[in-house]
């Protein structure tokens, strides 16, 4: 690793025995312990032992380390890194939500502090239901592929409530890893639907594949490839009139939100990534909330707890449903983070929403149009959220869609989503959202054109990138699986 500094060392490496930061109070209640001998720790846990000042540098210094939406413009295409507003922060700092406990008391008897947050719980469910078109919502999913399981779980129960044994979840060759890890994990086995010449899915493959073994369809809409499939409705048709049911994956629903309601295309259950579309923050894999829609005919299924709302107003936590797929999650999902999502739908209201698709989808559209000169653009057509390029050409320079990520880290920039979706060779995934300027767009696009020009004079030179961080090319699986955050060569 270069740049390394003193600070740099792990705070693990930094204590010493005796420094502290927090003067504790002396204790004034008699000592005990409750947790049996054998539990206990034979010794006491090794914990460095360090200063306010140093544990402050440490952590902001490890804050300035990474990349992220606060510090720069982060394209990362499928994942929606818009801006989240200070604004959400400050709601969910209030100390009515944030010192709220789960277990306090849901009834109003003795019980009224859990109300706001129940209220917020029920009033988000109703929002979400009336701009997607759906019936209910679950507020319980903790990601998107909770939400994707919770959504084919409830599938399975549908067809096993009719005693109907079918078996097989079609899912188009572009989806989401996750989408036939879900099916999978529910018990379907998995058809591949490809993808025609335009970028929508084959629809002759499609029709020649439904039988009364089709479980349902799981498609994302818009899909990953930043299209709108003009047929989604006739798919959810087909889908239907063969005994199936229509998942939506709507992880990423920037360019139809006000638009369009998936609801209203057929679908009959749906999930949506707050931490995407919402605004809420994508936080080291956690936390993220995957609320799902359901229409009538599945919500019977729906996971308990459910908020219901009594007739004198008050909320309470409903339990009692015979066909529920049961707990997915406990208590109220990433509350906090729904609380935000709450927060980013009442401040932009109805017109708001509108916008945000309409800005989301120019904006795709303009980093298209500039680089469509410098890249293949494989299925050529206006995009949504998203635009997918192809870095094939430049494979003749032994330069790959990674390289040119790599040099884009050192102009300032996150680079795009990489090698995705796998039916695009080189691919490029740039999702710019609605929060960015043009001023920004462009100097985005003008490093790439810089990086593209290179390639031809000093390939060297961008296969050697990024030189601007304290780590460059890692081994990626071995630095998921075994993180070795100790060593600093
Ligand atoms: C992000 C994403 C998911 C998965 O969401 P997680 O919260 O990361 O589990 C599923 N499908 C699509 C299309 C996505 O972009």
């Amino acid at each position: 690793m270069k740049n390394t500094t003193e600070m740099d060392r792990l705070i693990f490496e930094k204590g010493r025995a005796g420094r502290h930061g927090i003067p504790l109070p002396a204790m004034d209640v008699p000592s005990t312990c409750s947790i049996p001998g054998k539990l206990r720790r034979k010794n006491p846990a090794k914990l460095p032992e360090v200063s306010e000042s140093e544990i402050v540098r440490h952590y902001v210094n490890l804050s300035r380390k990474n990349v992220a939406v606060d510090t720069c413009f982060y394209p990362l295409g499928s994942c929606t890194m818009k801006y989240n507003p200070k604004l959400h922060e400050r709601i969910a700092s209030l100390p009515g939500f944030a010192d709220l406990h789960p277990l306090l008391p849901q009834l109003r008897q003795g019980g009224a502090l859990t109300q706001g947050a129940l209220a917020v719980l029920y009033e988000t469910e109703m929002l979400l239901c009336e701009i997607l078109g759906f019936a209910n919502f679950t507020m319980q999913p903790l990601a998107g592929s909770h939400g994707e399981l919770t959504g084919i779980m409830m599938i399975a129960a549908y067809h096993k409530s009719r005693s109907d044994k079918r078996q097989v979840m079609l899912i188009p060759d572009a989806a989401h890893g996750t989408n036939p890890a879900s099916a999978a994990m529910a018990g379907f086995t998995i058809l591949e639907l490809p993808t025609d010449e335009h970028g929508n899915v084959d629809i002759d493959h499609l029709k020649a594949n439904l039988n009364d073994n089709t479980a349902g369809i799981m498609l994302t809409c818009p899909s990953t490839l930043g299209l709108f499939d003009p047929k989604v409705k006739e798919i959810c048709d087909l889908v239907h009139q063969a005994g199936g049911l229509c998942y939506c994956d709507g992880a990423n629903l920037n360019a139809i939100l006000g638009r369009l309601r998936p609801g209203d295309l057929g679908f009959d259950t749906m999930h949506v990534n707050l931490h995407k579309t919402f605004s809420t923050p994508h936080g080291g894999g956690g936390p993220g909330s995957g609320v799902v829609g359901v229409n009538e005919k599945l919500s019977p299924f729906l996971p308990i707890s459910r908020v219901g709302k009594r007739q004198d107003g008050s909320y309470f936590l409903d339990y009692v449903h015979d066909e529920s797929i049961g707990y997915i999650a406990p208590f109220y999902g990433s509350f906090g983070i729904i609380l935000r999502a709450y927060a980013f739908i009442l401040s932009l209201g109805r017109n708001g929403l509108v916008r945000i698709g309409e800005n989301a989808v120019i904006n795709a559209n303009y980093v298209r149009t500039r680089l469509k000169p410098y890249f293949d653009i494989p299925y050529d057509r206006v995009c949504m959220h998203e635009c997918v390029l192809s870095a094939k050409r430049y494979s003749t320079s032994n330069i790959h869609a990674l390289d040119i990520s790599k040099a884009i880290l050192d102009r300032g920039f996150h680079p795009p989503t990489m090698y995705f979706p796998l039916i695009v060779p080189e691919a490029l995934m740039i999702e710019p959202t609605e929060t960015e300027s043009k001023e920004t767009l462009d100097a985005f696009v003008d490093a790439i054109i810089d990086i593209v020009k290179k390639i031809e004079d000093s390939p060297d030179e961008i296969r050697q990138c990024p030189q601007n961080y304290p780590v460059g090319r890692l081994d990626e699986t071995l630095a998921a699986r075994s993180p070795d955050l100790a060593s600093l060569q």
